[in-house]
């Protein structure tokens, strides 16, 4: 199964990819995780690309380029990938096509989360994060145990760039470098929209019947 996750900071690709990755056993590979834990551990790749993202803009392409050059060529990819938070400009989804016809896995389905911005705002400024990927909200999704991802027991933390300010800037540029993508897909007839207004459990069932059929 060769799935793009698509959608606006916020609407929930993460959530939703960690959940499906598992239901159809295919790796979840996320540009933003990958990205954090280069910063984290302080890496030549994550400090340079801690400037950007701090900024909320986004990474340079041909950094993001080779990352996802490299991932999709790990042995766990071999019956398929959902990507989440790549592509996000136009020769990031050029870079993607050449790779994949490269490789002989070519993508199926783009998902588009659609999510309107004032709900797009209350999730990001509530998102509460754990080093692990999991993410959690302070109203809409608590941990079992307050401050503490119920997954690897890590202590939850606010994402720099989840500030007011930079989730301004991260919608701006969303709209202006990434949203288009929408149209490039939906020309080659692979993309599909989802609601993402329900809840966790409504959004993965609909995404379900979507690639149920996919299933290898
Ligand atoms: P993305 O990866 O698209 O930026 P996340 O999956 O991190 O988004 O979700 C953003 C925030 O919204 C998180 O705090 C998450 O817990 C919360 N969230 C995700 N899906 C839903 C939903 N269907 N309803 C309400 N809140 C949600
Ligand atoms: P979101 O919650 O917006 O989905 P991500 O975790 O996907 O956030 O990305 C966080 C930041 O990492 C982005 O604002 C951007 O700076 C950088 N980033 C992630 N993926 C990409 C990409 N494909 N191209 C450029 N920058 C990226
Ligand atoms: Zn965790």
């Amino acid at each position: 199964m060769n799935i793009v996750l698509f959608g606006p900071p916020g609407a929930g690709k993460g959530t939703q990819a960690k959940e499906l990755a598992k239901h159809y056993n295919i790796p979840h590979i996320s540009t933003g995780d990958i990205l954090r834990a280069n910063v984290r551990e302080g890496t030549k790749l994550g400090m340079k690309a801690k400037e950007y993202m701090d900024k909320g803009e986004l990474v340079p392409d041909e950094v993001l380029i080779g990352i996802i050059r490299d991932r999709l060529q790990q042995p766990d990819c071999k019956n398929g990938y959902m990507l989440d938070g790549y592509p996000r400009t136009l020769p990031q989804a050029e870079a993607l096509k050449e790779i994949l016809e490269k490789i002989g896995k070519p993508l199926e389905v783009v998902l588009n989360i659609d999510v309107p911005d004032d709900e797009l705002i209350d999730r990001l400024s509530g998102r509460r994060m754990c080093s692990c990927g999991e993410s959690y909200h302070l109203i809409f999704n608590l941990p079992l145990k307050e401050g503490t991802c119920d997954s690897c027991g890590g202590k939850l933390y606010q994402r720099d760039d989840d500030k007011e300010e930079v989730v301004r800037q991260r919608l701006e540029v969303y709209a202006a470098k990434t949203k288009p993508l929408i149209d490039y897909y939906s020309d080659r007839g692979i993309l599909v929209n989802i609601d993402g207004t329900g809840s966790v459990e409504d959004v993965f069932r609909q995404i379900c019947d979507v690639l149920d059929p996919y299933r290898k």
